[in-house]
């Protein structure tokens, strides 16, 4: 009997973040969405990520989410990395100017009902174990939970976001070159008897580093990386190990009674070569990894998202040509290799030992601290404020930047955003034809540009010399043409 074969137009695989922010943009655009998750459905990703950035929260506001995951955490204005060096978001010019500690599978359950409300057709339990392509479509074979043959699904795109250790990215051959960078990591569950003045404490020593958050239900996750103690991944986590991470890192260990749950793990930094094979795109974990340090992982997963959600509507949707599909590429590869050598610099420096090499990391300790105008450099670039795009040679200087979230004669930029459109800037009083997917709003001062704005809050395009045609061409090529009919 043949597996029956379900028709989707965009077959997104593993409900990681990543997938879930996906899913749920395609889905509030109208679009047909399988979201595959081999895990049963309520049982946790491993949850590891603990810090959402400024970025991040912009995206969420445009998705009318950002309060209800600020609301669930605890926002703090600076963040330790290693001895000087704190990252110090207070004087980003955003909404959000601070670091939101809150557990990923917080933000995830957020995501999830969205993503749910949306009309994502959740698959529960279904591997995707193989991945083929032709010119019309993807089709994607799973098993289920006891490893039979599953459900086969056709798509017209398939999005892996399946983590680390994606089975899309090698059925599109991609490889995943780099190297373990931290090996031995401790992440652990722990009940205190004595639990610290704070939701969170984090130190580093030369020795090592540590990181003690509250989860909720009287848990604390310990994550932390003892030099002394390097060991295969399969080695047992001892109790004292974790106590004696404590101790280096914080004076105390806290009264441990308790570990419901601990894991040794390694981080490697590695990047797939191509996010996009064809009709088979990879995003978040599944494109890259690197060291936890910067806290940039899950944030730069939920912006490949970002990036890639509002480009499949528009060729899906409303006739934007197939080549809007390569910028994913384009921007998300070179944004995430910038990721990786940010915390590649971060994860070296922090660890440095010796002299010379101390020195070295007050350096780099004062250049991410006490040094003004590096030190908001560095905040803007980690927390993602300060990442933009490469722009066409003779481009306007907006284009390929960050829309930060201006107040129009409208409304707010972000809130305009919402339901994943793009918004037209133009002078006050001045029209325009724009189709039925894109707001036209107006500078509340006397700006004289006209600014296209993208659903990922980048500029598009700009001009200070309007002329109806170029106007045309630049929606045709970004915003497709078709207006759609809800
Ligand atoms: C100790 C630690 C701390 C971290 N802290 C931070 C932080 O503070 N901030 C931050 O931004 N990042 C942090 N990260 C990184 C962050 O956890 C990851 O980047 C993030 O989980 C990636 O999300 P994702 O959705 O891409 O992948 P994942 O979260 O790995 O999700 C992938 C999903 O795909 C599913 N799946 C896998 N294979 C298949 C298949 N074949 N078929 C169907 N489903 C499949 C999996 O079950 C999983 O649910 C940290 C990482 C570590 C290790």
């Amino acid at each position: 009997m043949s597996p029956t074969v379900t028709n989707t137009d965009v077959l997104v695989v593993g409900a990681g973040p990543t997938g879930l922010l996906l899913a749920g943009d395609l889905a509030e655009a109208g679009l047909s969405v399988v979201l595959a998750e081999r895990r049963p459905h309520k049982v946790s990703n491993l949850s590891r990520a603990l810090v959402v950035h400024a970025r991040v929260l912009e995206q969420f506001d445009a998705r009318g989410i950002a309060d209800e995951v600020v609301a669930g955490g605890h926002p703090i204005d600076r963040l330790a990395l290693f001895e000087a060096a704190r990252l110090d978001p207070s004087r980003l010019p955003t909404r959000y100017p601070f670091v939101l500690f809150t557990p990923q599978y917080e933000v995830e359950k957020v995501l999830e009902r969205r993503a749910r409300e949306a009309g994502v057709a959740f698959a529960y339990e279904t591997k995707v174990v193989a991945v083929e392509q032709d010119a019309d479509g993807v089709t994607a074979r799973t098993r289920d939970k006891d490893g039979r043959p599953g459900a086969t699904f056709r798509a017209s795109y398939l999005v892996g976001a399946d983590g680390v250790h994606s089975s899309v990215r090698p059925a599109i051959g991609q490889p995943f070159p780099g190297d373990t960078i931290l090996s031995s990591l401790i992440l652990a569950d722990v009940r205190l008897g004595k639990a610290p003045d704070r939701p969170f404490v984090v130190n580093a020593v030369p020795d090592g580093f540590a990181l003690l958050t509250e989860m909720g239900d009287g848990l604390y996750r310990v994550t932390g990386w003892n030099r002394r103690h390097q060991l295969p991944d399969d080695a047992p986590l001892e109790a004292e190990e974790i106590r004696e991470l404590l101790r280096m890192n914080f004076g105390t260990d806290y009264g441990i009674t308790d570990i419901p749950w601990k894991s040794r793990f390694h981080s490697d930094e590695r990047q797939a070569p191509a996010y996009r094979v064809g009709r088979v795109f990879l995003a978040g974990d599944a494109a890259h990894v690197h060291s936890p340090a910067g806290a940039m992982g899950m944030n730069t997963g939920l912006q490949d998202a970002a990036n890639l959600s509002w480009k499949l509507v528009a060729v899906l949707r409303d006739g934007a040509g197939d080549r809007l599909l390569d910028t994913y590429q384009a921007e998300r590869h070179a944004v995430g290799k910038l990721v990786l050598r940010m915390s590649g610099t971060l994860v070296r420096a922090a660890l440095l030992r010796g002299f010379a090499t101390r020195l070295l990391r007050r350096v780099a300790g004062m250049v991410v601290s006490d040094f003004r105008p590096l030190a908001d450099k560095a905040a803007s670039m980690i927390t993602g404020i300060g990442i933009a795009h490469k722009a066409p040679r003779g481009a306007h200087r907006l284009t390929g930047r960050r829309a930060p979230d201006v107040k129009l004669a409208e409304g707010r930029l972000n809130e305009l955003q919402r339901g994943g459109r793009f918004v037209l800037i133009t002078p006050a009083g001045q029209d325009a034809d724009v189709p039925g997917h894109v707001v036209h709003a107006h500078w509340a001062g006397s700006r004289r540009t006209t600014a296209l704005v993208r659903p990922d809050g980048y500029f598009a395009w700009a001009t200070d010399r309007p002329d109806a045609e170029s106007l045309r061409a630049t929606l045709a090529t970004w915003a497709g043409t078709a207006t759609p009919s809800a």
